[in-house]
């Protein structure tokens, strides 16, 4: 399975006094998975950078509610945490999923596995924990700078100023080089002057999602801690994702006006009765939570260009303030990931040339999370309604036998999103590749056997006279 280049953390402590000389004032926006990584990667090559972010330090005031609680992270988080010494550190906190376990509606739960051999899995993670992890080993990088409580509200490229509100009132910072990653509805996307706000596309899901929880029973987790859970109902669905404390975070997927339509804690007990029998006995807060946990929004946002250059700055979006995405490949945080270790390898390869690096991030990067956006949408579907029916189980069954049978050379979808590195855009091309080859060796294989019954037929047929 093709994976990118990976480079030994060393690499970047051989970056000598030529390269450093090119350092400009460079400002990370947002202390978030992406600005915490990029930071890092950034201090490494001896770039200084200053972090601004808009809340409190998280490792002290604990995490912002209306957040995921935890994370699925996968083969692409891992690369890139492997790149800054985080990834056993990561891998040690995080609970592995090894398939999805399926509640139907009416029936019995069925396990189905992630791989064709089933070791593989992705990794429950507290987001709150691997934001404080990153954010440690961005304090501890020689140059890198975090300024908490710092809230950027315009960024001015023609005199290379940021705007911003801090502790004691609105103040201007310097920056040459601004990298947003404050988020699916950044700041700096919309306060970009002069020209105006970045163009971009934001398309709202109806649907919006709240958290739940099912807390330890007895001590011990209430469901398998080797899956990730779902309760497909059609048109909406409910998941959850074991904590290591041995509770589950549970996750509604509804449309918006349904979490209205439960306005008692009476409609919202009688409601999970009917529609999660198996699971309601298991969440004793289970009205509390829902009317106090808030309704988030689900947003695809695809911005272009991610990149503007003025006479004092560039600006560049990363993570979800270029390309939010839906969270049902459980892939926006491994992408942001991929951003930075792009940005990163963008620098390399230009010796440090920040106009060069950005415009060849941007281009690299694009057609890759579109194509996940497109596939995060349509894992929607298979997730909330496919993956209950029994034809759906069929397939999935074929599509391992012939993962087994044809080892390395037919792969599928959800294998190549979350336990390679193959860029995102190279993915539905390879399965429709696939796909062919397979249709095209059974038709010959059918010929072939329809030939064959013809031969012995005519052969019976000659022996008879
Ligand atoms: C319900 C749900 C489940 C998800 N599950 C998964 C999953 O299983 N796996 C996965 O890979 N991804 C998942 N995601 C997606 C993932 O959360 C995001 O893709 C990821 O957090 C993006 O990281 P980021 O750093 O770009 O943005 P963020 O994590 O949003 O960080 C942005 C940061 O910028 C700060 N900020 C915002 N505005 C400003 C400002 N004006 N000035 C300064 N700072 C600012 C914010 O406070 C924040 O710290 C999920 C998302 C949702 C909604």
């Amino acid at each position: 399975m093709a994976a990118e280049p990976s480079r030994a953390p060393q690499h970047r402590t051989q970056h000598d006094q030529s390269r450093q000389s090119e350092a400009r004032r460079v400002a990370v926006v947002g202390a978030g998975l992406a600005g915490a990584l990029l930071a890092t990667l950034l201090g490494r090559r001896g770039v200084p950078v200053t972090v601004y972010e808009r809340r409190p330090d998280p490792r002290i005031a604990g995490a912002e509610r209306g957040r995921s609680i935890n994370l699925a992270i996968s083969a692409r988080g891992l690369a890139a945490l492997e790149e800054v010494g985080l990834r056993e550190h990561a891998l040690a906190r995080a609970l592995p999923m090894h398939g999805r376990m399926v509640h139907p509606s009416g029936g019995t739960t069925n396990f189905q596995s992630y791989s064709a051999d089933g070791t593989r899995a992705i990794n429950s993670i507290s987001r709150s924990e691997l934001n404080a992890a990153l954010l440690d080993t961005a304090e501890a990088t020689p140059g890198v700078t975090l300024r908490f409580g710092h809230k950027v509200t315009a960024v001015d490229t023609a005199s290379g100023k940021l705007t911003l509100d801090g502790p004691g009132g609105t103040l201007t910072e310097p920056a040459d080089i601004v990298l947003a990653g404050d988020g699916a509805y950044s700041a700096v996307r919309r306060g970009v002057r002069p020209g105006g706000a970045f163009d971009v596309d934001t398309d709202f899901l109806e649907h919006g999602y709240k958290e739940l929880t099912i807390p330890p029973r007895d001590g011990d987790f209430a469901l398998d801690p080797d899956a990730l859970h779902i309760w497909p109902r059609g048109t909406s669905m409910m998941i959850a994702l074991p904590n290591l404390d041995r509770s589950f975070t549970c996750t509604l997927f509804w449309p918006k006006d349904d979490f209205e339509a439960l306005g008692t804690p009476e409609a919202v007990t009688a409601h999970f009765r009917r529609h999660y029998p198996d699971v309601a006995p298991l969440m004793p807060d289970l009205a509390g939570d829902f009317a106090h946990n808030p309704v988030g929004s689900l947003v695809t946002v695809r911005a272009w260009p991610w990149v503007r250059t003025g006479e004092g700055a560039s600006v560049a979006l990363l993570g979800d303030a270029a390309h939010a995405i839906v969270p049902f490949f459980g892939q926006g945080a491994n992408c942001a990931f991929e951003d930075c270790i792009e940005i990163d390898r963008c620098l390399d390869e230009t010796n440090g040339d920040w106009a060069a690096a950005l415009t060849r991030y941007q281009e690299r990067r694009k057609a890759n999370t579109d194509a996940i956006a497109e596939m995060a949408l349509d894992n929607f579907v298979e997730m909330r309604d496919r993956v209950a029916s029994p034809v759906y189980r069929a397939r999935q069954a074929a599509v391992h036998a012939l993962e087994r049978r044809l080892a390395g050379r037919y792969v599928s979808r959800y294998e190549l999103v979350s336990f390679s590195t193959l860029p995102y855009a190279e993915i539905p091309s390879r399965i429709r590749r696939q796909n062919l080859a397979v249709a095209g060796a059974a038709t010959a294989g059918t010929l072939l056997a329809a030939g064959a019954l013809r031969a012995v037929r005519s052969l019976r047929a000659r022996a008879r006279r």
